[in-house]
């Protein structure tokens, strides 16, 4: 048994064997198989080599057609070392002898030759050393490739473990066999941390060598509230997970009945909880959590789960399916927020040095009008249907705001001449997070309908501190003192315009924090529809009072731990049960 601590990212425990993918472009770990799956992984070699030899014969006819046969000789190295009964021997008997994946014997092999070939008096030998990592990258690609489509087409339950996920890798998994997601890097707002809370799966994120320590078949406990990961448990541990499991699901089924109930203090004071949502698809069960409509719609993964860029009409019907399934419930839909961590195919083409402090979000619409435009156009065409709102990412300036709206504007003039329906009344919001445009919310205020703090960015870009990177995730924390002095001035700055203001940031679906914000005087929170029940339970335990007195106590700490800790402190009071998973031993 070996128990490894990560960051909990995702609440819950699964307990399953593990399915591990490596990353191609990444060291491979030496990862040791049971005695009865070695044959698999001679055979899963055999195939992967096979394929890449197509591969490359494909490649070298394409290029002999197009440039000549001089150049298309290149790859015949390639196909001499994949058919190189020496090498190909090596490889197997490293997996006979040391009961290794395909992956390890496969790239100790090769790296051992590059070894060679680099020491080589022959500088033939040393020019070659790069089509070594080549080759090594292809085969590779079609061993890892084999475990992800399995894992698309899961046929039993199974923890995912992997060094980092993409968004798009994270939108494919087989919601319905993927019990637990734990990952190498990220931290709690990495985009993996987001999907596996909107799926309701247990997640622990920045566990750094995970995929060394775990191997295929392992049987794993993920614990998603403390952050532990137990790799092949005892029958004590197991034991105890098992009796926190049958008390989860007893809470479960209690905030079960919660759903239906007003979402109001104990002294009627009405807080509106709505979700956040990626696809669609979550929109029923987040009207079941008692979701009163979506505060968040993340459109970029429109974009992230396809191979190719939806049209206009794909990203209308899209808009309509979320409006039919919402009835009169609003939806609130944010332009798309791409680049940073969040590539499409042709992004990823254009490698950025800090991608954070690039050109994402409505600096990638602002460069790319027709994109953007035809978004627009899918999302106003929309907004004659039903109760859509619209709302900018990443404002942080005013001009960039203003274009925004007058690309809007211009839309809306096209589908005026071309006689076609939008709501012209449409209400604009903008996100609230990067601090130059919390500093400024009084003068925002007066350009929008409405803001959404996201609180998500605002602690990235205060702190200074990346949101998915696991080594500095302790610094990461939405506690910090600065963090929640921009966020009161925004709600303060907002409430004094008479502009409506929410927070759609992972901290509004964090119990600790509930309190607080609504001292602080939010009354509009939206979250991951996994968490309403809990946070309604919470808001229907509490007074006004209750609330401005921790935002008061809270105003006079100059330390996050501080802070921190007494929420928690204030929040067990309220609810403990909430906190029974943080507690076992
Ligand atoms: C945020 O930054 O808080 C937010 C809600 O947006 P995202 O997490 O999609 O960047
Ligand atoms: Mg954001």
């Amino acid at each position: 048994m070996e128990i490894k601590k990560g960051i909990p990212v995702s609440p819950g425990v699964a307990i399953c064997p593990a399915v591990v993918i490596d990353a191609e472009d990444l060291t491979i770990p030496r990862r040791v198989v049971p005695d009865k799956d070695v044959d698999h992984q001679h055979q899963r070699l055999d195939d992967a080599i096979e394929s890449a030899r197509e591969q490359i014969a494909t490649l070298r006819d394409n290029v002999e057609k197009d440039l000549g046969p001089e150049p298309a000789k290149i790859f015949g190295f390639h196909l001499g070392m994949l058919h190189d009964p020496t090498l190909l021997d090596q490889i197997h008997q490293k997996i006979d002898d040391e009961h290794v994946t395909a992956e390890y014997a496969l790239s100790q092999v090769i790296r051992a030759l590059a070894q060679r070939f680099l020491a080589s008096a022959e500088q033939l030998f040393r020019e070659r050393v790069n089509d070594l990592w080549d080759l090594e990258k292809r085969v590779l690609h079609f061993l890892v490739e084999e475990v992800r489509a399995e894992i698309e087409h899961l046929a039993h339950e199974a923890v995912v473990v992997a060094h980092d996920l993409t968004p798009s890798q994270t939108a494919a998994l087989n919601k319905s066999k993927v019990r637990a997601l734990v990952t190498d890097a990220g931290g709690r707002t990495s985009h993996t941390a987001i999907v596996a809370r909107a799926v309701g799966i247990p997640a622990v994120v920045g566990l750094e060598d995970i995929t060394s320590v775990v191997t295929t078949s392992d049987m794993v406990i993920v614990d998603g509230n403390r952050g532990l990961v137990i790799i092949n448990p005892d029958e004590e541990q197991l034991e105890e997970y098992r009796g926190y499991l049958e008390r989860f699901h007893e809470f479960e089924a209690k905030l079960g009945k919660v759903a239906k109930l007003a979402a109001e203090t104990r002294d009627k004071q009405h807080i509106v909880l709505m979700a956040n949502i990626e696809f669609p698809n979550e929109i029923p069960p987040a009207l079941a959590k008692g979701a009163a409509g979506i505060g968040l719609y993340r459109t970029e993964y429109l974009f992230l789960s396809t191979e190719t860029e939806p049209d206009e009409e794909q990203q209308y019907e899209a808009f309509m399916e979320a409006i039919e399934l919402l009835g009169d419930h609003p939806l609130t839909i944010r332009t798309f927020d791409l680049g940073a961590d969040k590539y499409t195919q042709m992004q990823a083409a254009l490698q950025e040095r800090n991608p954070f402090l690039g050109c994402r979000s409505i600096r990638y619409c602002l460069q790319n009008l027709k994109l953007f435009k035809t978004h627009l156009r899918a999302i106003l065409r929309a907004s004659a249907h039903g109760d859509v709102r619209v709302m900018f990412p990443l404002i942080s300036n005013m001009l960039e705001l203003r274009q925004a709206k007058m690309i809007l504007n211009d839309v809306m003039e096209d589908l005026q001449d071309e006689g076609i329906k939008y709501n012209p009344n449409i209400k604009i919001g903008m996100m609230i997070e990067v601090p130059s445009a919390a500093m400024m919310a009084k003068s925002f205020a007066t350009e929008v309908d409405f803001f959404s703090i996201g609180t998500n960015d605002l602690v990235q870009y205060t702190l200074a501190v990346d949101r998915g990177n696991e080594h500095v995730a302790s610094l990461y924390s939405g506690a910090n003192p600065a963090v929640l002095k921009l966020i009161k001035d925004v709600i303060r700055a907002a409430n004094r315009a008479n502009v409506p203001v929410s927070c759609c940031g992972e901290m509004a679906g964090e119990l600790e924090y509930v309190m607080l914000m609504i001292g602080m005087g939010l009354r509009n929170l939206s979250m991951t529809p996994q968490a309403i029940p809990e946070i309604k339970q919470l808001i229907r335990s509490v007074t006004m009072r209750d609330c401005q007195r921790v935002a008061r106590r809270v105003a006079s700490y100059d330390s996050e731990r501080q802070v921190i800790n007494y929420l928690r402190e204030e929040t067990r009071k309220v609810i403990p049960e909430a906190f029974d998973g943080r507690s076992i031993a």
